[in-house]
């Protein structure tokens, strides 16, 4: 099977070309975008041969070409190459491990050409979720989760999809900064912040795993995935990140999906799917695991939760001035531009300025984005 992959230079992008190094004789890679890293973008196109490689930077596109001028391989950069990459003709699968908003138009215009999405780029679904979802219906193409919960959710939902759903409990670590009090987060740094207590991730996730804007996202892509109410998620602690998620039937089953902490699981499902194929790697070993333990989240302190089941209520263009401003705010916090809790501050006020659109378009989406960079542009000098 040929997949193409956005971000393939990142945490998810290695890990899926590490699955589709262990499974050479079934899965080729097409193409591959990432944004400015040429280096490894060119060891990964020397490896694996895709036809396009794009990178957003056109001057380090530039240099990609000059470099791979022994190679057959077509370089190309910005939107276009980011499209090019996403429907390049003979794959079937895109895997979506772009981080961010950048990832709407490339996705929309896989779907449009057919192909299946292994969705790792979350903030996509948050932002566009009730157009990305009609359209894959009116395609007959399949969205299949990268991330870990929603993995877990799908797993859960194997042969049970006829049933009715009663609630899906959707785990959460609770992040570095679980326990704290919003006394002891008014001071915390960028390397605290960083220091994920269970996952190797990007550090936009990172930091959003630490606010809990992570979970906030996350419950919003549930809704739009199973296509569940608010009312119908449920976040649960659960520190040690063995359970994935959980789903409960009406009759009070709970099914869930365990295992050790590893992206490449519901990578190699998302592309295997309905098929399992070995993993190497740690297993879990109850006899030393001891105990699994839940909590609920707090969010008063970690106020990212609250808001984000807050706009996915609302709806319309919340959710996208949400992601947008949070997407800034991580930004500006990474390069210590303001401190933790300023990114949720960063976040309401943004949400407080804008007039809501109700059934945003593409565009609306867009334009909202460009909004809320201006609105912090001009508030955080
Ligand atoms: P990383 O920061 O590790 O990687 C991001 C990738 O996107 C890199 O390849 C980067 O390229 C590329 N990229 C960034 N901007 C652009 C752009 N403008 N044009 C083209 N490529 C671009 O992120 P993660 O892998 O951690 O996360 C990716 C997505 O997956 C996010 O939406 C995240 O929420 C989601 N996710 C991640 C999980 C994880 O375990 N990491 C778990 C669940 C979901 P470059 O290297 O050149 O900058
Ligand atoms: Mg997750």
């Amino acid at each position: 099977m040929k997949i193409a992959i956005l971000g393939s230079t990142g945490s998810i992008g290695t890990q899926t070309l590490e699955v589709v190094r262990a499974y050479s004789d079934e899965l080729e890679v097409t193409a591959l975008a990432a944004g400015s890293n040429v280096d490894l973008l060119e060891k990964q196109v020397r490896e694996f041969h895709p036809k396009i490689a794009a990178l957003w930077s056109k001057e380090k596109a530039d240099e990609l070409r000059t470099r791979l001028r022994d190679m057959d391989v077509r370089v190309v950069s910005g939107m276009e190459g980011l499209l090019e990459v996403a429907t390049v003709s003979d794959s079937k699968v895109l895997v979506t491990a772009i981080v961010g908003m950048i990832g709407i138009r490339p996705t929309l215009a896989a779907i449009e050409a057919g192909k299946d999405i292994a969705l790792a780029n979350k903030e996509t679904l948050v932002c566009a979720g009730h157009i990305i979802i009609p359209i894959a219906k009116e395609k007959g193409v399949s969205i299949l989760p990268v991330d870990s919960e929603h993995s877990a959710i799908f797993q859960s939902l194997n042969g049970e999809r006829h049933n009715k759903i009663s609630r899906i409990l959707l785990t959460a670590s609770g992040g570095p900064f679980r326990g704290k009090t919003r006394k002891e987060l008014e001071n915390v740094t960028v390397e605290d912040a960083l220091k994920h207590p269970n996952w190797s991730m990007g550090q936009k996730i990172t930091i959003d795993s630490a606010t809990l804007v992570n979970k906030g996202l996350e419950v919003m892509e549930a809704k739009w995935l199973f296509g569940v109410e608010y009312d119908d998620v449920e976040v649960v602690v659960q520190p040690q990140s063995i359970i994935h998620s959980m789903v409960e039937y009406e009759d009070g089953a709970v099914i869930a999906q365990l295992g050790t902490p590893d992206m490449k699981l519901p990578i190699q499902y998302a592309l295997f799917y309905p098929n399992r194929r070995y993993l190497s790697g740690d297993r879990l070993d109850f006899s030393i695991l001891n105990q699994i333990t839940f909590e609920k989240p707090d969010m008063d302190t970690f106020e990212g939760l609250k808001l984000a089941y807050e706009v996915g209520r609302e709806g319309g263009s919340l959710p996208t001035v949400f992601n947008a401003a949070n997407e800034y705010a991580v930004d500006y916090f990474l390069k210590g531009r303001i401190a933790f809790l300023e990114i949720y501050e960063m976040i309401k006020s943004c949400l407080s300025a804008h007039t809501k659109i109700e059934k945003p378009s593409v565009e609306d989406i867009l334009n909202t984005q460009s909004w809320v960079e201006d609105y912090i542009k001009s508030r955080y000098k």
